[in-house]
């Protein structure tokens, strides 16, 4: 499969954020969010086969813990990922894929827990998430949206409660956009929307939804990669 980077960090998102973690980011992607953080993986990368992939992961991390496979957009990759994600969970490792959900996620094993950043009409890809993927939820699952502006926190809230996603998933995060180009400061001055304004809105409606940050953002110069 084409890797651009394996590295040992500490997980920013999710409901495991602060937790040691191994990342496994796969080049390439069909979406162009606005505001990508992660450009440098479209294009490039170096191929690597599965063996190679998990002995990597051992090297970082011997005795288990979690990995998340990531992107770009892993799934783009299915026909290797898949196994590789099987090789993680019989490994003992415990499983993240962090997946837009516009390809589908039916082959995913059963025991990773999928991380779907569903997109928001202002990042540009809007309606690309696949409704199809909803079956495959589980309550062990979480749902991402990142938000930056008011009228991406009204589809998150609609989204959510229109499909009952509190009810099905493990967490539903709200999330602020960060500028693609933040640098130097490690604050809130670089997110799209305050996050303050977006917990208000939150409070304000009750949303069944918890705010999310990225918390490496805050802990490392935003401008680093493979942290
Ligand atoms: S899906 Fe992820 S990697 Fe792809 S453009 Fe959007 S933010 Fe970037």
């Amino acid at each position: 499969m084409q890797i651009t980077e394996i590295y040992k960090s500490l997980q920013g998102e999710s409901t495991h954020a602060g937790l040691a973690c191994i990342f496994v980011r796969l080049t390439g992607c069909n979406l162009r969010c606005s505001w990508c953080d992660s450009e440098y993986t479209f294009h490039g990368g170096r191929r690597m086969s599965q063996e190679e992939v998990y002995d990597e992961v051992k090297r970082l991390s011997p005795s288990g813990g979690l990995v998340e496979i990531t992107g770009g957009e892993p799934m783009l990759q299915e026909r290797e990922v898949v196994p590789l994600m099987e090789q993680l969970l019989q490994g003992g490792y415990r499983v993240l894929l962090e997946t837009s959900g516009e390809r589908p996620l039916e082959r995913v094993p059963a025991e990773v827990v999928k991380i779907v950043d569903v997109k928001c009409p202002d990042s540009g890809e809007g309606e690309t998430f696949r409704m199809a993927n909803l079956n495959t939820l589980t309550r062990q699952d979480e749902l991402k949206f990142v938000v930056s502006s008011r009228a991406d926190y009204e589809f998150a809230r609609d989204f959510t409660c229109e499909h009952n996603l509190a009810q099905r998933v493990n967490a539903v995060l709200f999330s602020p956009a960060f500028r693609k180009d933040a640098a130097g400061a490690r604050d809130s001055s670089h997110c799209l929307i305050d996050p303050q304004e977006l917990a208000e809105w939150i409070l304000a409606d009750d949303a069944p939804a918890r705010l999310g940050l990225q918390l490496h953002k805050f802990i490392w110069n935003p401008a680093l990669k493979g942290v």
